[in-house]
């Protein structure tokens, strides 16, 4: 059996980025941008009134208070053409071109005015709240570089850059094929001793999630050729997975089955719990991820590996579970040679760091603790027996705001 980390090192060897396409700005969010983005735009295009006020000459500012005269006005998207003399001044708005010869700006709070003369009690210094032009960024400015997870910031900044497509990396297709007589899709007629397939759908919604597009090729029956007939619509994807029939029954056919259509496999068993049989290998040329069928053991597998894979298709560094410190609330015994990865949740605080409690049942079947989670107490491969209050890692499921 090989470690967690020697699996991944291995997995992302063989994985390469997949090609880029063109999409409108209003789809841009979280993908990944493939070349560095100059602006087509000089913001602000002219010096700008970042203030309801008037636009004057400093000049005219020497002794406060004065009065100036009002020669006319300019709102945003106008502009003021003529001539601004020495003793007069223009009523301007916010995000309004400061007419020629002004060079500051009187907030309306600062001043009495009528229709034809502005009174002004407080002094300001040239230049006050002026944007100047090009303040934000200049035609031809590298506004962005690539490659980069476009945030909704940046795509704020793109479009000010008057950018409404960009070239982004394609979502990673990433096909996923369920195994097992027992599954049926939730909402189907089911029977007595079947399940409903739930795993396909929990890691579609991670593909989803961490920027691929999940392609659900069904539920193989177990038998050889239900295998061999559902998993030919992987050949149009970017990576394949499997989920269930890994391990070594008789009904595990994904070694067997598929060794014959093409399959080679890099590894098979990792020393981990939940996941241990664990493969990984190349079918028909793409990467695939054979991954046990335990709900719990499909979602760790995917955490692990699949979200760095994706990473990886998508041309971005492919990333690591954050890990952090926290207390254990009870004692916990010591490990065995598999690297263990268990559900609990956070009962507390303790010095700036969460106290956690494991659940009592750690079957890789159940769905409601996992969906109940906080977090995953990581224990390394012969860890020791801890005691009440000492430090464990972990790794937090939870997210905590919109990422910006
Ligand atoms: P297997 O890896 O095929 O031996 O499956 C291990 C366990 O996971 C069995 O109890 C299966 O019934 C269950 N299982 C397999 N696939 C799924 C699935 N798609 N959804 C939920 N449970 C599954
Ligand atoms: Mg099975």
């Amino acid at each position: 059996m090989i470690s967690v980390d020697e699996a991944r090192a291995k997995i992302l060897k063989d994985i390469h980025p997949v090609g880029t396409e063109v999409v409108a700005l209003s789809s841009a969010s979280g993908r990944v941008m493939t070349e560095d983005a100059r602006s087509r735009r000089t913001q602000p295009p002219a010096d700008m009134s970042a203030m309801d006020g008037f636009a004057v000459r400093a000049a005219d500012l020497d002794t406060i208070p004065t009065t100036l005269k009002i020669i006319g006005e300019v709102p945003a998207g106008g502009a003021y053409d003529g001539a601004v003399k020495a003793g007069e001044a223009v009523r301007i708005f916010t995000g309004a071109p400061l007419p020629p010869d002004t060079d500051t700006i009187v907030i309306q709070e600062d001043t009495d005015f009528n229709d034809h003369s502005v009174t002004i009690k407080e002094g300001a210094a040239r230049g006050t709240y002026v944007r100047p032009a090009g303040l934000d960024f200049r035609e031809g400015d590298i506004g962005l570089k690539a490659p980069r997870i476009l945030s909704p910031r940046d795509i704020g900044l793109l479009a000010a850059m008057n950018r409404p497509w960009v070239t982004v990396r394609r979502k990673p297709r990433i096909a996923l094929l369920s195994t097992g007589d027992e599954l049926v899709r939730p909402g189907e007629p089911i029977g007595p001793n079947q399940i409903i397939s739930s795993n396909s759908l929990l890691v579609a919604a991670l593909v989803e999630a961490a920027g691929g597009e999940a392609i659900d090729l069904g539920i193989a029956k177990d038998n050889a050729s239900s295998l061999r007939e559902k998993v030919q619509d992987a050949k149009s994807a970017d990576m394949l997975i499997t989920l269930g029939g890994a391990s070594v029954g008789d009904h595990d056919l994904i070694q067997p089955v598929l060794g014959k259509e093409g399959l080679s496999v890099d590894f098979w068993r990792i020393a981990m719990r939940p996941g241990k049989p664990l493969m990984f290998g190349k079918f028909a040329g793409i990467p695939m991820l054979g991954m046990p069928g335990n709900p719990v053991s499909s979602m760790i597998c995917s955490f692990l590996f699949l979200i760095p894979a994706i990473d990886a298709l998508r041309g971005i560094e492919p990333r690591h579970p954050p890990r952090q410190k926290a207390w254990l609330s009870h004692e916990l015994k010591e490990n065995d040679q598999r690297e263990d990865y268990m559900r609990a949740t956070v009962i507390g605080e303790k010095d700036g760091l969460p106290v956690v409690k494991l659940f009592a049942k750690q079957d890789s079947s159940m769905l409601s603790p996992l969906s109940a989670a906080d977090c995953l107490i990581v224990r390394s491969p012969f860890a020791k027996a801890l005691g009440k209050n000492d430090m464990v890692d972990m790794i937090p499921l939870t997210q905590p705001y919109p990422v910006v």
